[in-house]
């Protein structure tokens, strides 16, 4: 579970995120949309704090990650990210993508490491494919094996930011579909996103984002289809 309160973060005058509140429950899915630079990768960012707060709480699994004495390696590796741009090691194979994590922060052996990637490519239907560079995958099964690999270690949630974005449209169904099976087992997610199919029918809260703060949020069918603020109103009248 994560628990945001009155988060503030600016880069210089640009005052980014203006007083944020919010929670994210064990097993529950959070969708976030909102306009270009309203900061939504800048929230997630905070969360596993690539980023760092200038005031406010973040707790992510009762551990407070802005105190000093927070452990950050240990707080990120319970937490699985997935971007845009995939951010696969060019130079491994899909396999040594997998493994290298598991084996230098979770201190597992080849073996248990190698049959932990094969499980998680199995699943998202990449298995048999472990030898292949990156390079030589699509976007989207690029994008499967991002999400593969943050499962390896084993998180207690995931944080996607536009993880399909970059993709062409007709590789974008695979990877919301691995998404929608992780969600159905139950992952706790935060998920950044333009799809609002998906916010629809696989988010137990839909977000609204703009200028540096939460606008609205509610039942993601409310939000889309009864939206109460003008803002959201008019941000959803472009991009429905
Ligand atoms: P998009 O939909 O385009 O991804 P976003 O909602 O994710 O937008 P952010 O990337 O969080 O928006 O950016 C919010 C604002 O913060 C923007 O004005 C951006 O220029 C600024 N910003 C983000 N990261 C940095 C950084 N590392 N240094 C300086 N400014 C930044
Ligand atoms: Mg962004």
């Amino acid at each position: 579970a994560i628990q945001i309160r009155d988060l503030h973060k600016s880069f210089g005058s640009n005052r980014v995120l203006t007083g944020i509140d919010f929670h994210v429950d064990h097993g529950e899915v959070v969708c976030v949309i909102g306009p270009s630079g309203s900061g939504k990768s800048t929230l997630l960012r905070c969360v596993n704090r690539l980023e760092e707060p200038d005031s406010g709480q973040i707790v992510v699994e009762g551990i407070d990650i802005c105190d000093p004495e927070t452990d950050l390696d240990a707080v990120r590796s319970r937490i699985g990210m997935v971007f845009q741009q995939f951010n696969l090691f060019p130079h491994m194979n899909v396999l040594r993508n997998l493994t290298v994590a598991q084996q230098k922060v979770k201190g597992r052996s080849k073996k248990e490491a190698t049959e932990i990637a094969r499980a998680n490519l199995d699943k998202v239907g990449l298995g048999g494919r472990e030898n292949v560079y990156p390079a030589h995958l699509s976007g989207g099964q690029q994008q499967r094996v991002a999400i593969a690999r943050a499962l390896s270690m084993d998180p207690d949630m995931m944080l996607f930011d536009e993880p399909t974005s970059a993709l062409d449209p007709e590789l974008v169904g695979d990877v919301l579909e691995v998404m929608k099976t992780l969600a159905s087992e139950g992952m706790t997610m935060m998920v950044v996103t333009h799809e609002m199919g998906f916010a629809r029918e696989v988010g137990d809260k839909l977000v609204f984002m703009d200028g540096g703060v939460i606008v609205e949020e509610g039942d993601p069918r409310e939000v889309l289809s009864n939206p109460q603020h003008e803002r959201t109103q008019a941000f959803l009248s472009k991009v429905l």
